[in-house]
C-alpha cells in the first residue's frame, strides 16, 4: 500500500551505509525461477530439492551428467538485468548503497551495473567451475565447450576430479572469507534492505538478524512471507520490478 512504501522510501533516504541482501526473487523477472517462491523449481518439483547436495552429486555420475545438460540451457545465460537490479544500481548512484550481499549466482547485479567489488556473492557464481579435489577455478564456458563437445561430465584438467559450477551446494560450506566480509558490511550498515529471498537458507538469512541487533533499520521486500518479517521495520509485498524502483 501507498503508505507503507512512502514508509520505506523515507527509511532509505534517511540511510548513509545501506546493504541490500538479494536472493532468486530480485532475478525472477529475468526469467530465471526461483527455488521456493510460488513457481519456484522446488515448488513444482519437491524431488528436485534432493539434486542440489553435494554427496549426492559427487556420488552419482548420472546426476552429474543431467546437471551439465541443465548448466549447458541454464535461463541464466540468456538472462538480462530487470527493474528491481536498476534500482540497486541507482541506489549505489546515490552514494548510500555500501554493497549488495547476494544469494544469487546468475551475476546480474555486476550486469546491471553495480560496481562488481561491491557485490559479495555469498553462494558462488555459475560462471566459474570449481574442481572438488584440487579447487581449481576456471570459467564456465570453457567446460561447456566440452559438454557440448560430447564429455558427458568432464574432468578437472589439472587433476582429473570431479567438476562442478563454482556454486555453494547444500552440504558445501561458504567461503570463510566472503561470509566475514558479508558480517562485517552488514554490522557496519544502517539500513538493511533485503529483497527476493525466503531468508530460510542459513547463514544467508542469519544477516538480516545480525543487522537488527546491531542497530540498523531493517525493510524486507518479498512476494511471500519471511521468518524475518518481525524484526523488519517495514515488509512490502508484491513485485520487486516495481517495489524497488517504488523504494528507491
Ligand atoms: P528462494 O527461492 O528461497 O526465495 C525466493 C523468494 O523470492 C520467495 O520467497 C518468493 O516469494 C520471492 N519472489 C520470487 N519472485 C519474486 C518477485 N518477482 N517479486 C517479489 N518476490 C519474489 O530463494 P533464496 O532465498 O535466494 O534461496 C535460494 C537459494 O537458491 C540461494 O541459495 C541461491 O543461491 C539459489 N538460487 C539462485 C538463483 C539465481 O542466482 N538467480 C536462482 C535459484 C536459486
Amino acid at each position: 500500500d501507498p503508505a507503507t512504501v512512502r514508509t520505506a522510501r523515507s527509511l532509505v533516504s534517511d540511510a548513509r551505509r545501506v546493504v541490500a541482501l538479494t536472493g532468486a526473487g530480485v532475478s525472477t523477472e529475468s526469467g530465471i525461477p526461483d527455488f521456493r517462491g510460488p513457481d519456484g523449481v522446488w515448488t513444482r518439483d519437491p524431488d528436485a530439492q534432493r539434486l542440489s547436495n553435494i554427496h549426492d552429486y559427487m556420488a552419482d555420475a548420472e546426476l552429474r551428467r543431467r546437471s551439465w545438460q541443465a548448466r549447458l540451457s541454464h535461463p541464466g545465460w540468456q538472462a538480462r538485468p530487470n527493474a528491481a537490479h536498476e534500482a540497486l544500481v541507482t541506489l549505489e548512484r546515490s552514494g548510500a548503497l555500501r554493497a549488495i550481499v547476494t544469494q544469487n549466482v546468475d551475476g546480474l547485479h555486476q550486469r546491471a551495473g553495480n560496481d562488481p567489488s561491491a557485490v559479495i556473492e555469498l553462494h558462488g557464481t555459475l560462471f566459474e567451475t570449481a574442481c572438488l579435489t584440487c579447487d581449481e577455478r576456471r570459467e564456465m564456458r570453457e567446460a561447456l565447450d566440452r559438454v557440448a563437445a560430447g564429455e558427458a561430465d568432464p574432468p578437472c584438467l589439472v587433476c582429473g576430479g570431479i567438476l562442478k559450477s563454482a556454486t555453494i551446494s547444500f552440504g558445501q560450506a561458504l567461503d570463510a572469507a566472503v561470509l566475514s566480509r558479508a558480517r562485517t558490511e552488514v554490522e557496519a550498515c544502517d539500513l538493511l534492505l533485503a529483497a527476493g529471498s525466503s531468508l530460510s537458507v542459513h547463514p544467508a538469512a542469519g544477516l538480516v538478524g545480525l543487522a537488527a541487533r546491531a542497530g540498523a533499520r531493517v525493510v524486507i521486500c518479498n512476494a511471500t512471507e519471511t521468518p524475518y518479517d518481525d524484526v523488519a521495520d517495514v515488509v512490502l509485498r508484491g513485485s520487486l520490478g516495481e517495489v524497488l524502483p517504488a523504494v528507491v
